[in-house]
């Protein structure tokens, strides 16, 4: 898969691209990440990237010619590129949004600041808005590496043990059962029976068990997809 950021803050990128499985996979040649500053693309001597809004109102407005330049010149070498912006106001972004994200061959994101973007950046260059939930960030460069995180560990490969994305929250619209390693006790508080019991039927029937009683907790609107 290959990836393109365009943002105006490119150094955030850098130690989450060089930290863990995400590098693993780039020097692997399984993923490819480009990190783009489109402020390159804005008008000589200034550069400047962003304007006051028309019609009155407080901050300023990512303008649109930067980044539409910007988001042309990645598409020369990744024709049918999906483009996201990442915005306040869009889709909210799930686990099969990363599932559908994670079969494509390209894709490009756009990071917001300030007052967000110029209309016309969405209508020109833009095939979807994607939220990370219903709240103000300072920009979308969380909300892109969270995506971008979601998205690419689904890719065969990426991640060491390919049965954990089977297993994990989210799968048959249930949360992931509770867990727990060694040691077998810690302050007072016992490993379930079941899960040192070695019987296989029963730690299965037990973990779909506290699944459910887990997402009827936390998330209730999930259960009714199950
Ligand atoms: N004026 C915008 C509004 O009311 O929706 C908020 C702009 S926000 C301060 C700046 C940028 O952060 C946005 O353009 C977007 O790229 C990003 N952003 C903020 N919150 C986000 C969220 N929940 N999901 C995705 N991106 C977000």
């Amino acid at each position: 898969m290959k990836i393109a950021v365009l943002t105006i803050f490119p150094e955030i990128f850098q130690s989450f691209l060089n930290t863990s499985l995400l590098s693993k996979a780039i020097k692997n040649n399984i993923l490819s990440i480009d990190v783009i500053n489109f402020r390159d693309f804005a008008s000589p001597p200034h550069y400047k990237v962003d304007d006051e809004p028309y019609g009155g109102g407080a901050g300023m407005l990512l303008k649109p010619e930067p980044i539409v330049y910007a988001v042309e010149k990645v598409k020369e070498t990744m024709k049918d590129a999906h483009v996201i912006l990442l915005s306040a106001s869009g889709t909210t972004f799930t686990q099969e949004k990363a599932k559908e994200y994670s079969q494509k061959e390209n894709l490009i994101f756009i990071c917001g600041r300030y007052e967000g973007v110029d209309q016309r950046v969405i209508d020109l260059a833009v095939d979807e808005e994607i939220s990370i939930g219903n709240y103000v960030l300072m920009g979308g460069e969380i909300p892109s590496m969270a995506i971008i995180e979601a998205t690419t560990r689904l890719i065969p490969n990426v991640i060491g043990n390919s049965e954990s994305v089977i297993t994990e929250s989210f799968q048959e619209n249930l949360l992931e059962a509770p867990q727990y390693t060694r040691p077998e006790e810690f302050r007072g508080l016992k490993v379930p029976n079941v899960l040192i019991s070695g019987h296989h039927e029963n730690i299965k029937k037990w973990r779909k068990e506290k699944a459910l009683e887990k997402t009827k907790n936390i998330k209730p609107e999930l259960l009714g997809r199950v």
